[in-house]
């Protein structure tokens, strides 16, 4: 987005490849919000939105559903060789049936990791459900406090498979098959997973990405699927985005890479437009955006408008 475009605007309907830190912010003095695409507003520096009396909405719960089908399919993808076995066959390689051409990993009674007990990463392990997977599941920040992870957890299973079971990051690597990422971008989860994660894996285990590149140290990855460290990985997010044409991800078999349409269907893209739509409508009428990234806003927008200043408590 050009700044010099946004500098007259009193709202900015933003993509995640928007980036608004503080100096962006500062230089576009009538604005009252920034409604962000997205469920994650890792290119919005909220503190300075908070600061500035910007009002940040983005779109959570609509794309839930959507984002976790993407994210089983990678691990589909992925466990199964989709892509490498769609590329062999275009590639003129597939000459006969053979008893070890193309062996994926089972899914089916795998055991699965979640890294990221909200909304996606709940709804992917309803989806492991259905696979007769076991899953184990790192407990947010506030699970504790709230009680929120393991209500949600007793929620989410059928009667005849175990329940979700919570563990340590420790132990979610080292027991699982399959890890899958659904912590937002923040600077306590940024390069969460590394090389000393990826040690603690399992050889056999995949990784799949549907939450944000950075959140996986990319080096490390690519060190340890070259090596044979880890047997795949599911991406759907890279950091960068998008990846360089000479990634050497992108030479790696064992890697399917998606553009980042977690939330790319018909239906939830509209569903995301709409609410996008409804958060700055929300500001223009001197109220918090329906769902705020920083509640605590002191709305620059009302303090602007006399005839609304003080509605909303
Ligand atoms: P959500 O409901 O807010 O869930 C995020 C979860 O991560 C929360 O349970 C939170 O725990 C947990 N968490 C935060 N920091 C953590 C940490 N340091 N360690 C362990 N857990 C931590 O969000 P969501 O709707 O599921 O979306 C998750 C992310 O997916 C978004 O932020 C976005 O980046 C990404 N996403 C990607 C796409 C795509 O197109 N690929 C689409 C949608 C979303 P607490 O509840 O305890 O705080």
């Amino acid at each position: 987005m050009s700044c010099a475009r946004a500098r007259q605007a009193d709202a900015v309907l933003s993509m995640v490849t928007d980036r608004f830190d503080a100096a962006t912010i500062r230089a576009l003095p009538r604005l009252g919000v920034i409604s962000n695409l997205a469920v994650g507003v890792d290119n919005i520096d909220l503190a300075a939105a908070t600061r500035a009396g910007v009002a940040v909405g983005h779109t959570p719960g609509i794309l839930t559903e959507t984002t976790a089908d993407l994210a089983f399919a990678l691990l589909m993808a992925a466990a199964r060789r989709i892509a490498e076995g769609d590329r062999y066959v275009r590639g003129g390689r597939w000459r006969t049936w053979g008893p070890k051409v193309m062996l994926g990993r089972d899914v089916h009674g795998a055991t699965l990791g979640i890294i990221g007990w909200g909304a996606i990463g709940q709804a992917m392990a309803r989806r492991a459900a259905g696979f007769g997977m076991r899953v184990l599941y790192l407990p947010g920040p506030h699970a504790t406090r709230s009680g929120r992870s393991d209500s949600l957890a007793r929620a989410s299973v059928t009667a005849d498979l175990p329940a979700p079971v919570p563990v340590s990051l420790e132990r979610l690597l080292a027991d699982s098959d399959f890890v899958s990422l659904h912590v937002p971008l923040t600077s306590e989860t940024r390069h969460m997973i590394g090389a000393s994660e990826f040690a603690m894996m399992k050889r056999t285990a995949i990784l799949i990405n549907t939450a944000r590149g950075a959140i996986v140290d990319r080096d490390a990855l690519t060190g340890v699927l070259r090596a044979g460290r880890l047997a795949g990985a599911g991406l759907d997010v890279t950091d960068p985005e998008p990846i360089g044409p000479n990634d050497p991800l992108l030479r790696l078999p064992n890697v399917v890479i998606t553009p980042h349409i977690g939330s790319a269907s018909h239906a939830t893209r509209l569903k995301m437009a709409e609410l996008a739509v409804d958060n700055v409508i929300d500001v223009f009428e001197g109220r918090h955006p329906r769902h705020c990234a920083n509640p605590t806003v002191r709305l620059r927008w009302r303090e602007r408008r006399p005839d609304t200043a003080g509605e909303e408590t």
